[in-house]
């Protein structure tokens, strides 16, 4: 769990500080259900240590962004949409439309999702 000072809403939920639906949880990273859906199946997947958005992470983050990455892919199929499609989204920054600064990955899936995003 993360011990930095800095804490972030995320970074509290990965702590239990702050009630979620976790869906999955490890010593790296946290997944739980989006509390405003966008979709049928909505969970945000992030690292449980503070990276506040995709620019601040480093070489160092790479086997944890891969993990983030699967852990998506297994998700999706645990939740049944591995085969009917999905989608990942990451927003950065302000023009990318990012609400929270801990870094997280829409998992997005059980509707016909439409392109492009707005
Ligand atoms: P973004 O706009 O990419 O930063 O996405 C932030 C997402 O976090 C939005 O889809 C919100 O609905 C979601 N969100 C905000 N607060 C919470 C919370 N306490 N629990 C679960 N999801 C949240």
């Amino acid at each position: 769990m993360p011990t930095e000072p800095e804490t972030t809403l995320f970074g509290r939920i990965a702590r239990r500080e702050i009630p979620a639906q976790i869906v999955f949880q490890d010593e790296d990273i946290t997944a739980f259900r989006d509390v405003n859906p966008a979709a049928p199946v909505h969970i945000l997947i992030i690292p449980n240590k503070t990276i506040r958005t995709l620019n601040d992470a480093t070489q160092e983050d790479e086997r944890l962004l891969g993990k983030i990455m699967l852990t998506a892919q297994r998700l999706a199929s645990e939740l049944g949409i591995a085969d009917s499609g999905y989608r990942i989204v990451m927003n950065c920054n302000h023009d990318g439309g990012q609400s929270v600064y801990h870094l997280h990955f829409h998992l997005l899936g059980g509707r016909r999702l439409t392109w492009p995003p707005g």
